[in-house]
């Protein structure tokens, strides 16, 4: 790869930053209790069904709810999309990884600029973002679920349109993220220093279709480290890859 200089440093937001996983088991935990009495089958069934097939297909799976509903001989195609309705309006607090926070503080003290390029619903992805406390972070946030659906991850352009947002050159640019089929396809076409963290569900179900990212990292704990190691020797302040 060779040593360069990074200017720009983007992040994935589920399962990179934070725990998606909170925020379906707060919705389970919230309507198990009104669904177990309209289904006549209780609020510890209903939710137990739920967190299964959360555990079973993970939360990107399009039938989640339906394979928790025929879990328990209820399914109505009527009762899955209020379930998906529900779900998309659902509000709660979120808390990031323990390491978040710190990270993002410490590449922008290091004179990087910090972008997001997430997928999903632009309004929930929004929120999630204040929710986490991370409204200050990006100086450039892509929703990707504001553009054609050709433009969305894996696809190169939400990671142009970043770039192009920044003023910065792809090929001074990292990305960060969890999910093999989504987060570095994209970025690596461009040139991007591309470094995958073992966060999320995806770690433990590697794809043979998708691509290796430039660096593995276990946690947020490891990326500085990775940048600092990999891409940017000359260009980053020094205090980068030590402890802060
Ligand atoms: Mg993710």
């Amino acid at each position: 790869m060779g040593e360069r200089g990074l200017d720009a440093v983007g992040f994935d937001l589920d399962y990179t930053l934070w725990d998606q996983d909170q925020f379906a088991r707060s919705f389970f935990d919230q309507v198990a209790g009104e669904f177990g009495r309209r289904l006549g089958l209780g609020r510890r069934r209903v939710a137990q069904a739920l967190h299964a097939s959360l555990d079973r297909l993970t939360l990107a799976h399009p039938a989640l709810f339906d394979f928790a509903l025929h879990r328990l001989g209820a399914w109505d195609p009527r009762l899955v999309a209020e379930l998906v309705d529900r779900y998309h309006r659902h509000r709660p607090p979120a808390r990031p990884y323990p390491a978040a926070a710190e990270l993002l503080g410490r590449l922008r003290r290091a004179g990087l600029r910090l972008f997001l390029v997430t997928d999903g619903p632009p309004e929930l992805q929004r929120h999630k973002v204040q929710a986490l406390g991370f409204q200050d972070e990006f100086a450039a946030a892509v929703y990707t679920g504001e553009l054609p659906e050709a433009q969305r991850k894996p696809s190169p352009a939400p990671f142009l349109l970043a770039c192009g947002r920044l003023g910065v050159a792809p090929a001074r640019c990292a990305y960060v993220g969890d999910n093999p089929e989504c987060d570095f396809a994209g970025p690596l076409g461009l040139g991007m220093l591309v470094i995958g963290v073992g966060t999320g569900p995806y770690a433990a179900r590697a794809s043979a279709s998708a691509p290796a990212p430039d660096r593995r990292v276990r946690s947020l704990e490891g990326v500085a480290e990775a940048l600092a190691a990999q891409a940017a020797l000359e260009r980053l302040p020094a205090c980068l890859g030590d402890r802060p």
